[in-house]
């Protein structure tokens, strides 16, 4: 592959815009073809361009086992459905290498705070696939550091906090205020605490939201889709996964054994 031939695809790309400066989609286009004849030491020459891609993060809100599998101590409703989208949300991420800060409610088991997410118990550790490789975690505490390349040294940032609200944990309100993205991705639960409060505090914030409805669970129907409702009066952008990632027939969840999650109860339901 020789210098040659990238020089002629920026010089096209740039004639392009140049020409062109509405079509976006087309450009996209363009510097995809281009990244793939990206190779060793070429890439810091190309970089700039790269940069007018949309830059996306994904908010992923306490998806614990205590939240999301059957047996954890307050699970969502529709657990199956909702597990199915953000594994298919974090299946996304990885293939096209999209950020993930992810929030995590750990409480003292000896404070008052009630019985769910007690540190030391495995109802507290995230559901599997929502655990990338290069990962960083922060333990709730009251300083404020951090390095500056976190997200670029990680693909995701795990923060720890004490209450439903990540803006109350110090650490976890200066990283979630100073992430630049053009767009902010919500995924998780619980809908009607703290995904209502890390949409809400990222608002206030002047971030980009989308909340995908489809891969946020709730405890409660109403109240959830009041919380909604708040969220999109604020300015949050509400739709579903399918939107953003096509259709799936991906209907198994793996990380529960319930009946449902592993297919069982459906065909139990048919041969009644
Ligand atoms: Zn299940």
């Amino acid at each position: 592959m020789s210098i040659k031939v990238i020089k002629s695809s920026i010089l096209r790309i740039e004639v392009c815009i140049r020409a062109e400066p509405n079509k976006d989609v087309q450009r996209i286009n363009d510097m995809e073809a281009l990244k793939t004849l990206m190779i060793g030491d070429v890439v810091p020459m190309i970089r700039p361009i790269l940069t007018l891609r949309k830059k996306r993060i994904v908010i992923d809100v306490d998806t614990q086992k205590d939240f999301f599998l059957a047996d954890g101590k307050a699970c969502v409703r529709n657990h199956r459905r909702v597990l199915a989208n953000i594994r298919r949300v974090m299946a996304w991420a990885r293939r096209d290498q999209v950020r993930v800060i992810s929030t995590v409610q750990c409480h003292n088991p000896n404070g008052h705070d009630g019985d769910v997410c007690l540190s030391g118990t495995p109802g507290v550790c995230k559901v599997p696939y929502t655990l990338r490789n290069r990962r960083f975690t922060f333990d709730s505490g009251d300083t404020t550091d951090f390095s500056r390349d976190l997200l670029q040294n990680n693909d995701q940032i795990i923060l720890c906090k004490r209450s439903t609200d990540p803006f109350d944990e110090p650490r976890a309100e200066r990283i979630l205020t100073e992430a630049k993205a053009s767009e902010f991705i919500v995924i998780g639960g619980s809908t009607e605490t703290s995904v209502l409060y890390t949409v809400l505090g990222m608002l206030t914030r002047g971030k980009s939201v989308t909340v995908l409805i489809d891969a946020v669970g709730s405890s409660e129907k109403s109240a959830a889709e009041i919380s909604l409702r708040k969220m999109k009066a604020k300015g949050a952008k509400l739709i579903e996964s399918k939107t953003l990632l096509g259709h799936s027939s991906l209907r198994q969840v793996n990380a529960c054994q319930c009946d449902r999650c592993r297919g069982k109860l459906r065909k139990a339901t048919l041969s009644a």
